[in-house]
């Protein structure tokens, strides 16, 4: 081989190495106390819907129809959203155990769409586990499940998990981790509730 087609050769696996590092999906993490959370991750996903990529969302705990979950109507085909809770169980003491079925199913439709191949064939580029934290809070699912999960995907997705409280385990496999400090929430100060459009 003579110096040019070494070069050349050299060029071609630096492009490729290239490519794979576009194609790589990362893990972020937005926990904490303060209000933004689900909203920063539906955030996310209207960028990429707009940049023509697959977005799945699954809700944990989660059983209301928010405003948002609307998107998915005017996304047909771009866009799902599945939840896989049972009302505000949060407030009741312990889950019962058709709460921790519904997250355990939740985790595994989760790890099937995950395991998917990229959006040209069926799959989702972007997949957004809402809420995940607050299941393992109330011990709904194992943290090593949920770590299997995450890191045995399809490495292609962006993975986006949101909720308080995320376990040091998440933490350590995340590669965006943002967490939403409370300085003030109106909630607290003012007694105000949840609101349409801005709550929900
Ligand atoms: P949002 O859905 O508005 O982005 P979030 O996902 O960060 O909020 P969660 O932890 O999921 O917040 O909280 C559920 C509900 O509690 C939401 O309606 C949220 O607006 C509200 N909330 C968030 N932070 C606080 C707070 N510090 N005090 C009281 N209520 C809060
Ligand atoms: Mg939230």
């Amino acid at each position: 081989m003579d110096a040019t087609t070494i070069n050349k050769k050299e060029e071609e696996e630096e492009e490729e190495e290239e490519e794979e590092e576009e194609e790589k999906g990362y893990v972020h993490i937005y926990t904490g106390n303060g209000k933004g959370k689900t909203t920063a991750a539906f955030g996310l996903a209207v960028r990429a819907l707009m940049a023509e990529k697959k977005v799945f969302i699954g809700q944990f705990v989660k059983s209301m129809k928010y405003h948002e979950t609307k998107l998915e109507s005017l996304m047909e085909g771009q866009l799902c959203i599945k939840q896989y809770g049972n009302g505000c169980f949060i407030y009741k003491n312990e889950p019962t155990a058709d709460d921790k079925n519904m997250a355990i199913d939740g985790l595994a439709d989760c790890e099937r769409i995950l395991s998917l191949s990229g959006s040209g064939s069926g799959g989702y580029d972007m997949v957004i586990l809402d809420e995940l934290t607050i299941a393992l809070r109330y011990k709904l699912l194992e943290i090593t499940d949920v770590v299997r999960v995450i890191r045995e995907r399809n490495p292609k997705i962006e993975v986006v998990v949101t909720g308080r409280d995320a376990p040091e385990e998440l933490i350590a496999i995340g590669d965006v981790v943002t967490e939403m400090k409370s300085i003030k929430h109106y909630y607290k100060e003012q007694g105000v509730l949840a609101r349409d459009g801005i709550e929900r």
